[in-house]
């Protein structure tokens, strides 16, 4: 019992200390000047929303029931899992986990981000299709992440939340609890992906925390989303943090060839099958 508390408040304290590490390592982003990026984020003017203006939480009371029925298990699941590796790991895991998770869900968002970016919307059935035909319409208009209400904008990462807490629940079967516990920390960033790549687009900078965050290096900023949308769309993918852009970089860089072949063997495959055609 006694050991218990012990762990508990190394656990908080270790949270703690890990927060102000991770502010003091991460890159400061004070340099910012909206006028350098007005080009881009500028609204075009078929945006029905002006720009900068925050999006509501709900467009509407049905939107609200739609929330409360869609998210409301996957929160509950989620911190069912997290208690879980709360409660039996030993502090420097679960804080390694939670470092582990933070990082991975900005690399996750990055790499989700480049799937969504690269396929074909017209091959996947309707639904899906949306989700990347948005994608990449977004290319096109920038500030149409201000015409949606943000629960309207984040549901289909709540879906799709479901899936991974599965395999958490899978990982914690197997006793792979530091993993699940980085899986729950991929999965809870990224249900709010819409928020913070909005975020990325000026959204919400009024509000203090956000722009605290930001300063600390802890959130994406306009500018290093612009270094998206301000070059070929081939660059800074990640659109949590932004701290694992260097990294997907190179990588995405490092495997242009490879990418370019799968895309071919796509293709080949595509045109025999005859589907999305
Ligand atoms: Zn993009
Ligand atoms: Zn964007």
């Amino acid at each position: 019992m006694k050991k218990s508390r012990i762990s508990y408040i190394c656990k908080g304290l270790g949270i703690a200390v890990l927060i102000g590490c991770l502010s003091f390592a991460a890159h400061a982003h004070d340099d910012y000047d909206p006028a350098n990026y007005n080009d881009v984020f500028e609204p075009p003017e078929t945006v029905h929303r002006s720009a900068h203006v925050n999006p509501p939480l709900f467009e509407n009371s049905s939107e609200k029931l739609d929330f409360l029925l869609t998210a409301t298990p996957a929160y509950l699941w989620l911190a069912y899992e997290f208690s879980k590796t709360f409660e039996g790991l030993e502090p420097t895991y679960f804080l390694g986990g939670l470092v582990g998770g933070y990082l991975m869900a900005d690399l996750a968002s990055g790499i989700g981000h480049i799937i969504t970016d690269s396929l074909d919307p017209e091959i996947f059935p309707e639904s899906l299709a949306d989700v990347f035909r948005g994608a990449q319409d977004h290319h096109k208009e920038p500030l149409d992440v201000y015409d949606t209400s943000l629960w309207a904008n984040n549901k289909k990462y709540h879906v799709g939340a479901y899936l991974a807490l599965g395999a958490a629940t899978l990982l914690h079967l197997y006793g792979y609890d530091v993993p699940a516990e980085i899986l729950c920390g991929v999965t809870a960033l990224n249900m709010w992906t819409g928020l913070t790549h909005l975020i990325g687009h000026g959204g919400y900078k009024d509000y203090r925390v956000v722009r605290g965050l930001q300063a600390l290096g802890l959130l994406i900023t306009q500018k290093e989303h612009h270094g998206h949308h301000g070059g070929n769309f081939d660059r800074n993918f990640c659109v949590i943090s932004g701290l694992m852009n260097p990294l997907l970089n190179t990588a995405y860089d490092a495997t242009r060839a490879t990418r370019g072949y799968a895309a071919r063997i796509f293709r080949g495959f595509r045109e025999c099958l005859g589907f999305g055609a």
